[in-house]
């Protein structure tokens, strides 16, 4: 291997680009791994870790007025936006060393700059031309804005984290991941929040009943939901100076904020892929195989920028198994069925397994359990939050195919489920766990009814 500089060498450090590094660094390989930006990439710097910080201090506002059924008097709560930002920012410095120590801790050299790829075995960083056996795109994506008059007004998630002062009114648009979450972070946090949508139903990718309930819930916690609607375009001129966005029916919103949460696009642009002959989609994909390799024999792709599951664990398996594929003992591959996700809104949602509409088309014949209620907790609190809960039987096997729910801690619960979901474990096997008792998951060990019942 030592006619190259590396045995890898990895184009991003974020979670799919610092994981395959390092574990390739444990093996044994010789690694650098550039980055232009921040370590951590999405996840930790303007993603996951953040959004989640934002929606726990969101939460605190509800809870407060929660516990008062409880007995609690609090005065007066005021909240503090450059606390919550300043507190956010350390505690991603301190990932940021984290992630640093990891790399330096498996051997992996640290290239600071932007690196384009000259050529299958090439890379150039800041000027510096590098030779590597092996590549790694793991550059992953970046937020869409749609090109509207006026969109350079609006911002996307990337600046919702850093924001200097809170808006007093926000329009969200969007109704995926994003768009509920950040709605929920708004409204929580005290910001008149109003959520505009083109389409019939939040979460649309998802089993049908969830974005549906979810609305439902955000409505009942303040937001305003604005669904077959679209902006056409933004101007400023509002009172004091805010931003007056006109909406498909000519009917005109005032906010101090717009802010798209319309999807993100694999990072590609200006990497110099194409040089070296790799194969994108139209969207800039890399396109990959089950090994994760490109048109490209050395040249490797993971995580957002392969445009799969834009998710920080989906990345982070992809990355085992290019390094352990290329530096371990090999064959290994990834099953991307019932992965669970969680959506951080207010309620959250989680999900394992198939939808109810995918279900049927791969499996025809099903049964389905379903029930909302309103949680023991909320029972003092008058807070009205119901919760949902969901499973998907394929009526022949007796197999769970999918779990479902809107409400509290949703992706806790449902990490525990999505193990049984891999194990293929049976409605039966679910009515024979025993509940623990008072909790809202014991509702998944002791639906008994089906609502929709299969024909077999
Ligand atoms: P999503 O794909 O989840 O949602 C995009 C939304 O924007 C959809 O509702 C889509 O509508 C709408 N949209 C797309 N284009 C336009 C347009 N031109 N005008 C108006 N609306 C439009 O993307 P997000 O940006 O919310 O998140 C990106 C990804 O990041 C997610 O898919 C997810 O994989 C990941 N993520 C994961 C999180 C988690 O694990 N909790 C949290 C946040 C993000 P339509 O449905 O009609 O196409």
């Amino acid at each position: 291997m030592a006619q190259y500089d590396y045995d890898l060498f990895t184009i991003g450090a974020g979670s799919g680009g610092v994981r395959a590094s390092r574990y390739a660094g444990r093996l044994g390989a010789r690694v650098a791994v550039a980055e232009e930006r921040y370590l951590g990439g999405t996840c930790v710097n303007v993603g996951c870790i953040p959004k989640k910080l934002f929606s726990y201090a969101a939460h605190y506002g509800e809870d407060i007025g929660d516990a008062a059924g409880y007995g609690w008097r609090i005065e007066q709560p005021t909240f503090d936006w450059p606390t919550l930002v300043a507190n956010k920012d350390r505690e991603i410095e301190r990932l940021n060393g984290v992630y640093a120590k990891l790399l330096a801790g498996a051997g992996v050299t640290l290239l600071r700059g932007r690196a384009t790829v000259v050529d299958a075995h090439t890379v150039e960083v800041e000027g510096r031309r590098v030779s590597a056996r092996h590549i790694l795109v793991a550059t992953g994506g970046w937020p869409v804005v749609p090109p509207i008059p006026g969109s350079e007004l609006a911002i996307s998630s990337n600046e919702a984290f850093h924001l200097t002062a809170l808006p007093r009114r926000v329009l969200v648009v969007g109704g995926g991941y994003i768009a509920v979450e950040f709605a929920s972070i708004f409204n929580g946090l005290g910001v008149k929040t109003t959520l505009v949508y083109r389409g019939e139903r939040l979460l649309k990718e998802f089993d049908a009943d969830l974005g549906g309930f979810l609305a439902g819930q955000m409505q009942h916690k303040g937001m305003t939901i604005r669904l077959r609607s679209t902006i056409e375009r933004i101007d400023r001129g509002g009172q004091g100076g805010a931003l007056r966005a006109t909406l498909d029916d000519a009917s005109v919103l005032e906010a101090d904020c717009v802010m798209y949460a319309t999807g993100r696009a694999p990072n590609t642009r200006g990497l110099g892929l194409e040089n070296a002959g790799v194969k994108m989609a139209a969207n800039g994909a890399v396109l990959v195989d089950s090994q994760f390799q490109s048109s490209v024999p050395s040249i490797y792709a993971v995580g957002d920028v392969i445009d799969r599951m834009q998710l920080t664990p989906v990345a982070l398996a992809e990355a085992m198994v290019v390094a352990e594929n290329l530096f371990g003992s090999g064959g290994r591959s990834l099953d991307y069925e019932g992965i669970p996700t969680a959506i951080f809104s207010n309620p959250n949602v989680g999900t394992v397994g198939l939808s109810e509409a995918r279900a049927r088309e791969r499996f025809g014949d099903i049964d389905v359990y379903r029930t909302n209620f309103g949680p023991l907790r909320h029972q003092l609190t008058g807070s009205g939050e119901q919760v949902l809960m969901k499973l998907v039987v394929d009526k022949k096997s007796d197999v769970v195919l999918g779990v479902h729910m809107v409400g509290p801690d949703a992706g806790e619960l449902v990490q525990g489920f999505a193990v049984a979901l891999k194990c293929g474990a049976t409605k039966r096997q679910f009515d024979a766990t025993i509940g623990i008792h008072p909790t809202i998951a014991e509702e998944f060990v002791t639906l008994r009814e089906a609502v929709i019942q299969g024909q077999t």
